[in-house]
């Protein structure tokens, strides 16, 4: 003969299993949010190599572009020596004239030498550039495609929860009254309200449980709880043992 709590047993047996999976399911949804921040950041870390690169690029360029008005002030400069070359009408006169000129010659070359390295060099960092825009496109949207993964698992882990809170809520009402206050406090306080009594222990903190209590759990005389952790303690069943007649209480 199946004693008279054998029902509400059999609904904290399924309960235990579903507090057990929405543990995990919590666990894992919780995670989410720090998943998508360390992908954030490791973006922000390679799109941060992209700005330097840049910075680099544009600042081997203003310095072309510096050093190209130099060398027009000096070619001007060297305009103005040949014109003076001209109009020597002493022997000082030419002497200073064709140092001047001279020098202006120098400078001029020395500009052209320096845009030519210049100009190799902003080669150099338009050609790194380009290196680190493709790699950072491809890893931009690699991570893209990690943030989307982690988008639908979001959603399917919600969805998890939403069915899980679902079936304690149906699960519950069938439950006493006294036994549902004791269980949402146990679930406020974020454990797993029910545990199994095995060897004369609780299942979960493995006190002792006293030997008439024990008895009346085996006998299913009564929900008691444990005296230490204070979870609702039932016998033990295999999973899935109880789920035929709880799907036909259920419905
Ligand atoms: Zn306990």
């Amino acid at each position: 003969m199946k004693s008279p709590l054998d029902s509400q047993y059999r609904c904290l047996a399924e309960l235990k299993e579903i507090e057990e999976t929405a543990f995990l399911v919590e666990r894992d949804f919780g995670g989410l949010p720090t998943e998508v921040s360390q992908l954030d950041s490791a973006v922000a870390t390679k799109r941060a190599d992209l700005d330097n690169a840049k910075a680099r690029s544009m600042e081997a360029e203003k310095k072309l572009r510096a050093t190209e008005r130099e060398l027009k002030d000096k070619e001007d400069a060297l305009f103005k020596a040949e014109g003076k070359m001209m109009e020597v009408k002493t022997n000082v006169e030419y002497q200073a004239a064709t140092k001047e000129n001279l020098t202006q010659k120098k400078n001029k070359t020395e500009l052209e030498d320096k845009i030519l390295a210049l100009i190799t060099e902003l080669e150099e960092q338009k050609k790194a550039l380009g290196l680190v825009e493709t790699e950072f496109k491809t890893y931009e949207s690699g991570m893209a495609e990690k943030r989307a993964v982690l988008k639908v698992e979001e959603t399917k882990l919600a969805e998890q929860l939403r069915v899980l809170v679902e079936k304690r809520q149906r699960l519950l009402s069938t439950l006493e009254p006294a036994t549902i206050s004791n269980y949402q406090k146990l679930l406020t306080a974020k454990k797993v309200p029910v545990a199994f009594a095995e060897s004369g222990k609780c299942g979960s903190c493995h006190m002792m449980v006293r030997a008439q209590i024990y008895n009346e759990i085996l006998g299913q005389k009564a929900v008691h709880r444990c005296a230490s952790c204070t979870r609702l303690l039932i016998v033990p069943v295999r999973a899935g043992a109880t789920s035929d007649l709880s799907e036909i209480n259920l419905k």
